[in-house]
């Protein structure tokens, strides 16, 4: 029988089935009880009228919801 290699979390070894809403950081899965979520609201920044950036330019965290979820176990 072959090993059974099933998905954990990276902080605390739950274990996350297909179809679970978690977190990749820094290509590492976390799940969702390890991740606090704080929501802010991201300012963009305008040099005379021309769009320079915004705040939210970080992406190293990517948030998987469960519906976008498609790892499968083998
Ligand atoms: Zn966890």
């Amino acid at each position: 029988m072959a090993k059974k290699e099933v998905r954990t979390c990276f902080n605390c070894s739950e274990h996350m089935p297909p179809e679970t809403e978690h977190f990749i950081i820094d290509g590492d899965p976390y799940c969702k009880g390890c991740v606090e979520v704080r929501e802010y609201t991201a300012c963009q920044y305008y040099l005379a009228g021309d769009f320079m950036g915004d705040s939210e330019n970080d992406d190293r965290v990517d948030h998987i919801q469960d519906y976008d979820d498609e790892y499968e176990e083998s």
